[in-house]
């Protein structure tokens, strides 16, 4: 095998429309990082092939496909096991999972096999999660980031590298790039143009003009900036995002690109 992490980008947008997914990552065929398009951008057999998905924060479009998954996958006998901070957990088995809404999966089709196992995790803890879903000498990193909930990003290291990725958040990029396994990509947020840079502030996240403070802090403190992949994109705002990241891109020297679903980087 030429990489050790395969990562697809299952969608690029902080909204679902005609041709745009929420924010969630797939990797390694078996992994999600949120799970905001997992009906929407999988096959069923991919879906099958789901072991684990690590959840950023509370927020419904990172949550919303998981009560649907979990009827679809229902026949396969597999449990999903969820990771995410309590306050996800908790949002997640009182709200989505709740029973009334629709059945509740951690305990269904029967408690001592259910559809989804939820396992919390703390900020800064490492996950060996990677080693028990197939996805062989992989292992995450959370890191806490600054939302409008709490939230955590994470980063997956291979004995080949490491790559990151901010979940929603309003800066302290540096918690990821300083990471020892010194991420080679960095799938970040950046939901509004710098003409609403002022609202992405209130709301905890970023705009083009607000990652070029974070990230020429990093080169300050002599961290590596990475290959920077830009997601969670408001499709109104994108014209004015994709010009203003250029421009940041040739001002700082960082490769900065647009993330675009079904999209897919090696490592
Ligand atoms: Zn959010
Ligand atoms: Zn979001």
């Amino acid at each position: 095998m030429g990489f050790d992490v395969k990562i697809r980008v299952l969608g690029a947008h902080n909204l679902e429309t005609a041709d745009a997914r929420h924010t969630c990552f797939l990797v390694n065929d078996v992994l999600a990082i949120d799970a905001g398009s997992l009906m929407t951008a999988l096959t069923p057999r991919e879906r099958d092939g789901l072991e684990a998905v690590l959840l950023t924060h509370r927020h419904y479009d990172h949550m919303r496909d998981l009560p649907s998954l979990a009827l679809a996958t229902m026949d396969n006998g597999a449990t999903v096991s969820l990771y995410g901070l309590p306050d996800t957990l908790d949002a997640l088995s009182s709200r989505l999972l709740d029973g009334l809404l629709y059945p509740n999966f951690t305990q269904r089709p029967t408690a001592e096999r259910p559809k989804y196992r939820l396992h919390p995790i703390a900020p800064g803890q490492t996950l060996m999660a990677m080693g028990a879903t197939g996805a062989a000498g992989l292992e995450a990193r959370a890191a806490a980031m600054p939302h409008g909930a709490p939230a955590v990003g994470y980063v997956l290291r291979s004995s080949r590298g490491a790559a990151a990725f901010s979940g929603d958040t309003g800066g302290g990029l540096h918690a990821l790039l300083s990471d020892p396994f010194r991420p080679s990509l960095l799938f970040v947020e950046v939901t509004f143009s710098n003409a609403a840079a002022a609202r992405a502030r209130g709301a905890g996240h970023l705009a083009p003009s607000l990652l070029e403070a974070e990230l020429a802090a990093a080169l300050a403190r002599g961290l590596p900036v990475p290959k920077i992949v830009a997601v969670h994109m408001d499709q109104r705002h994108e014209e004015a995002i994709r010009r203003e990241l250029a421009g940041v891109s040739s001002s700082l020297g960082v490769d900065i690109v647009p993330g675009a679903e079904d999209s897919e980087f090696l490592i």
